[in-house]
């Protein structure tokens, strides 16, 4: 038997891009229902340093310090070495407090702080093992999702607005005919594994550069150091044929520093991930009734640790032009489209600094790029222009706050546990169901 029911906003995806939106819709009296395939948030190599960015719009929302309080690592900043020689220092103490700093935060703790905050809120909905399958459509624009439950029954979501924050494989952007745009930027593929190290620390996002790749290693709650080894595309069959001892000699060989830690730990190769490094960035961010947000509309690789910095801020971008467009009661792919306008130069400007990363990290050894190497290290690491680069990198091209001006409900209870008042809670929902009905007619 069908299950339907009705909302203002379907959400599609509990990543940090659509967890965070929900939060904020929530926050301004609109009812979300976020439809989530997993039953869990363990999703161990999944971005997890957040930039400054990052880390104040959490702070806006109120939930940065529940966050952190689940756990998490403060680094220094990123740091390139070859063998022993630093080349690169990018120092982000040098910016200004309280977010001088990297924080290498588990997703797990970020998204359960953001899903107990949003259960704190009147209007949510969420639902756990729902995969989207179809999108409802009438006259050419999207009405609503229809996922499919963990015991194989369907959910239909009737919506004024379906949110594809459904990842860099979007089911959402396909089911809406959009293209991917991806593009084989990269010509690396990442693994990454992760050892306990008590006492042992990095205090910084390091990469390694040895021989055409490069291998990052930084700390990680709790008391482990996480490391993602470079390879060119496509080449982990062959690598991994050759076995975990093989592996293990090349990582050791890498971070010698940590050699020990890795020739214990690692036992098989079922203790390594392989992510699939591409970007991508689709042509069309919206249609009637329907917009993508986060990695489905544009996904990076993980140099620079920007895709969880960038879902967040596409997230504080989205809230204004989505509240507005509720509130117009027009949400047609002309008004959406202005989230494309404001945030699409941010997200191509880090898929054409990572472009250069690479080239830097990745690069031959030759003469001449090695002098281009220090020259461009020198800059970043030691004038007033490496400190301008730096914050560029922490806030984005185009730093974004969140409209807290449009939010109508009170902050969520910090615990991060969902515990709120009932009374005060009961008076929101009422205002909350007011605000839906507002909608509705
Ligand atoms: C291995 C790895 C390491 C990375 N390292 C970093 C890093 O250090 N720093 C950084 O900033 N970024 C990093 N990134 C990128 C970062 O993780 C992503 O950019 C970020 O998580 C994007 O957030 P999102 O909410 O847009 O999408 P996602 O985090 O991908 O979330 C999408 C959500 O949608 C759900 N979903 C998917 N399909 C469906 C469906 N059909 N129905 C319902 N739900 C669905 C998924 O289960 C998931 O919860 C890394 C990425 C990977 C894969």
């Amino acid at each position: 038997m069908t299950r339907a029911q009705n909302t203002d906003v379907c959400v599609v995806g509990a990543g940090p891009a659509g967890l965070a939106l929900s939060l904020m819709l929530l926050r301004s009296g609109v009812a979300v229902t976020l439809l989530e395939k997993s039953r869990s948030f363990a999703r161990d190599f999944h971005g997890e340093i957040l930039q400054p960015g990052g880390q104040r719009i959490l702070d806006e929302l109120g939930v940065l310090d529940a966050a952190r309080s689940r756990g998490d690592r403060a680094l220094r900043g990123f740091q390139v070495l070859e063998r022993d020689r630093l080349l690169l220092d990018i120092d982000y103490t040098r910016l200004d407090a309280p977010y001088g700093r990297l924080l290498a935060l588990p997703q797990r703790h970020l998204l359960e702080t953001l899903l107990a905050a949003c259960r704190t809120q009147p209007g949510f909905t969420y639902r756990d093992g729902h995969r989207l399958s179809t999108l409802t459509e009438e006259d050419g624009r999207r009405t609503g999702a229809v996922a499919k439950g963990p015991d194989g029954r369907p959910l239909t979501v009737r919506a004024r607005v379906v949110v594809g924050a459904d990842g860099r494989f979007s089911r959402t952007r396909a089911l809406a005919g959009i293209d991917a745009g991806r593009t084989e930027t990269f010509d690396q593929d990442l693994v990454w594994c992760s050892v306990p190290a008590p006492g042992r620390t990095t205090r910084h996002v390091r990469v390694h550069r040895a021989e055409g790749t490069a291998v990052l290693v930084h700390d990680t709650h709790p008391d482990r150091i996480r490391i993602g080894w470079t390879l060119p595309h496509r080449s982990w069959p062959a690598v991994a044929e050759r076995g975990i001892g093989a592996v293990k000699d090349r990582l050791a060989a890498a971070v010698p520093e940590f050699a020990d830690l890795v020739t214990e730990h690692l036992t098989g190769l079922s203790d390594l991930k392989l992510l699939d490094v591409f970007a991508a960035r689709a042509p069309r961010w919206s249609r009637d009734g329907l917009v993508l947000l986060g990695d489905s509309a544009h996904t990076h690789g993980p140099l620079g640790a920007q895709g969880v910095n960038l879902a967040l801020q596409d997230a504080a971008a989205l809230h204004p032009v989505l509240v507005e467009a509720l509130r117009a009661g027009d949400t047609s792919h002309a008004r959406l489209a202005r989230f494309q306008e404001l945030r699409a130069p941010a997200a191509d400007a880090v898929t054409r600094a990572q472009r250069l990363q690479a080239k830097a990290f990745f690069g031959t050894a030759g003469r001449a790029a090695t002098l281009a190497r220090a020259a461009a290290a020198h800059l970043v690491t030691r004038t007033p222009i490496g400190a301008r680069i730096t914050a560029k990198v922490a806030y984005g091209a185009a730093p974004v706050h969140v409209r807290t001006d449009l939010f109508t409900h009170p902050e969520p209870v910090p615990t991060g546990t969902g515990a709120a008042d009932p009374a005060r809670h009961a008076s929101r929902a009422v205002h909350a169901r007011k605000v839906h009905d507002d909608h509705r007619s």
